[in-house]
């Protein structure tokens, strides 16, 4: 017995039948003797349809506009799901973000989470209620009704969940939890029974699918597990939680991919102070995230400098560097949007070595040459060319152990 926040995607709350089976999915843990926080998210695809509809009157609407607008679809499954509890005679009440006292900053679209005032909800909730709040939204002090970024209900969960020093965060899903590779490229790929916050963050590309990688970072701030389960079966998912010893036995966790990347050259550029500042500072001004750079050895003065950035933002980024290569008098701005990242990933390479050179050496039997390289405490990715992607995962998922046995 404890307090559970129970959060369901909008794949689990597609239709009033869904809704149906939530509720009774809710009404067993209550039943079961514990206290019950429900987030939902809005049915699939209604964001999306609420999008579309702002869209056509507007090229760009207001976002304080847009942001009303969207969080009307979790202001409905809320109040479904309320209204199919009580109707199964369970004492549940909706709320929406500003009433659960989610107080936001006012980045409309995209708003973080400052406090939730959690004494009013455990009120409620000590007199045996159960709440249903709609996720993905919240108020900015002002009073504005805020939207915390795609998937953001995720993160309305693990912050409810910790502020109300909740024993567990459920989040419920389409998927059955995390897996070791992404299923569709690697048909060895199995899942994970427990993987660590900062695993979880590193694989942005594969787990980002999954839970909004925002709430990984507050959960992993406040400590909050995590399991991530399918709402349609009654299996075990992935445990998301703080690392541990028993954690350290595997090397290698998850092999990872990200097709969505792209390579910028510059050639020849002066070796000299404030170089860098120049080539970087206006693509950090256009709101473009850097991800790998590389700058290779001096010679004569002069050096070749590569980056790497999300594929949506490679012909900003490039008009971008034509101008600076210009200013700075480099000889060349290449570009390349045919790579991809492959990535191993395990809170074991704390304490192996060698972990890079078996990588290395297995995309080289298969011929697979690596373009950049970056690694961190827990993480190797190699950038290489994109139609060696699913081969390179497969490989190494087969030499760091992780095939399911068949
Ligand atoms: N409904 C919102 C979205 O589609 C939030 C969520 O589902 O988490 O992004
Ligand atoms: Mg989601």
């Amino acid at each position: 017995m404890g307090l559970i926040v129970q959060k369901f995607g909008g794949t689990s709350v597609a239709n009033l039948e869904q809704i149906h089976s939530v509720a009774k999915r809710v009404a067993k843990t209550y039943d079961q003797g514990n206290d019950v926080v429900v987030i939902l998210s809005a049915m699939a695809g209604v964001t999306d349809g609420l999008i579309d509809m702002a869209t056509k009157i507007s090229e760009s609407p207001e976002k304080r506009e847009l942001d009303v607008l969207l969080a009307t679809g979790e202001q409905t499954t809320a109040a479904l799901l309320a209204i199919t509890l009580n109707a199964m005679n369970y004492p549940a009440l909706s709320m929406l973000g500003h009433q659960a006292k989610v107080v936001t900053d006012c980045s409309f679209g995209n708003a973080r989470i400052i406090e939730i005032g959690a004494e009013y909800l455990i009120d409620i909730i000590k007199k045996r209620n159960i709440v249903v709040v709609a996720g993905f939204q919240g108020c900015d002090i002002k009073g504005n009704i805020t939207t915390l970024g795609r998937g953001g209900s995720d993160t309305t969960a693990v912050a409810i969940a910790s502020a109300l020093k909740a024993d567990l965060c459920e989040i419920y899903t389409d998927v059955d939890g995390i897996y070791t590779a992404d299923p569709n490229v690697c048909e060895k790929a199995k899942k994970i029974d427990k993987i660590s916050y900062d695993e979880m963050l590193n694989m942005a590309s594969l787990g980002a699918k999954v839970l909004q990688i925002r709430s990984v970072g507050f959960a992993k701030k406040y400590n909050v597990p995590v399991h991530v389960r399918s709402s349609f079966s009654e299996e075990e998912g992935t445990m998301v939680v703080s690392e541990d010893a028993g954690m350290e036995s595997l090397i290698v966790s998850a092999v990872t991919h990200d097709k969505d990347q792209a390579r910028i050259t510059l050639k020849k550029v002066h070796d000299q102070p404030g170089i860098a500042a120049k080539i970087f500072t206006p693509i950090a001004d256009a709101g473009i995230v850097v991800d790998m750079i590389i700058q290779n050895t001096r010679a004569q003065g002069q050096t070749d400098l590569t980056f790497t950035v999300p594929k949506k933002d490679f012909q900003m980024a490039m008009e971008i560097e034509l101008k600076v290569a210009e200013e700075i008098g480099a000889v060349d701005v290449l570009g390349d949007k045919n790579i991809a990242k492959v990535s191993v990933i395990g809170v074991g390479m704390k304490n192996h070595s060698g972990v890079a050179s078996i990588m290395f050496n297995t995309l080289a039997k298969e011929n697979i040459n690596i373009i950049m390289i970056s690694t961190s405490e827990i993480r190797i990715s190699c950038i290489i060319e994109e139609k060696y992607t699913e081969l390179a995962v497969r490989v190494l998922h087969t030499v760091f152990g992780l095939d399911e046995e068949d």
